[in-house]
């Protein structure tokens, strides 16, 4: 059968530079689940869907048709058919990302998406409910975490290095907004899975983290 690597954890704490990795390494497939809600989103955003209209958002899902398209040279993810790479993580899809996560219909159809990615491949795939609803038999399950101000740091200077205008104020502050809507939503909230394997990055490389996965498997 196939094999599924699960990795969960705070906002910015290199679930998907390690979830990369993996993947390269292993051969199998990578999904950034986070990417999934950010498309759903900028999809809410660019139409005005009102969050508390239940019939309006439930439209807006069967609207929504996200894909990951792999390239040898990257994956990119397209929402309605436009790659919606690069805007997904412009700020103001960061700011409001956790309340549309949320809701109970959005997780739904996300999590229905991902379980028939994960089917009869082998993935690795990271986000915040992925060992402990998505796929809670997976083989192996992470829980990252990292110190709140380096994890700011490190989101801060890739930020920066494309370009964005932004403050490390602002970052730390909106990786906390995420981190405390993700942690006390109703629904499936961010968790560790009782049979995840907790792994602090703030002192390791990138290096290091693949090999403490590795040695595990
Ligand atoms: O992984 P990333 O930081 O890009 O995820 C963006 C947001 O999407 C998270 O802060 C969280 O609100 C939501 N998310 C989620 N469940 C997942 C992945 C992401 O609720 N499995």
């Amino acid at each position: 059968t196939n094999k599924i690597i699960a990795i969960d954890g705070y906002s910015s704490c290199g679930k998907s530079t390690l979830a990369k990795a993996l993947a390269k390494k292993l051969g199998y497939l990578y999904v950034d689940s986070g990417a999934m809600y950010r498309a759903v989103t900028l999809y809410f955003i660019r139409n005005g869907v009102p969050l508390d209209d239940g019939r309006r958002v439930a439209e807006a899902l069967d609207d929504i048709h996200i894909d990951f398209h792999i390239e040898p040279d990257r994956t990119w993810i397209s929402l309605n058919g436009e790659d919606v790479s690069d805007e997904i993580r412009q700020m103001y899809v960061s700011d409001f990302v956790s309340e549309v996560s949320a809701l109970r219909a959005v997780r739904k159809a996300m999590v229905a998406q991902q379980q028939r990615m994960g089917a009869d491949k082998d993935i690795v795939m990271d986000g915040r409910d992925i060992g402990t609803t998505v796929f809670p038999d997976a083989d192996l399950k992470l829980f990252m975490t990292a110190d709140p101000k380096v994890r700011a740091e490190r989101r801060f200077l890739e930020l920066e290095r494309k370009g964005e205008n932004i403050t490390l104020e602002e970052v730390f502050e909106n990786l906390a907004h995420r981190d405390y809507i993700d942690t006390t939503r109703q629904e499936s909230p961010l968790v560790r899975a009782a049979d995840a394997i907790v792994l602090d990055n703030t002192d390791l490389n990138e290096q290091e983290q693949l090999q403490f996965v590795l040695d595990r498997l």
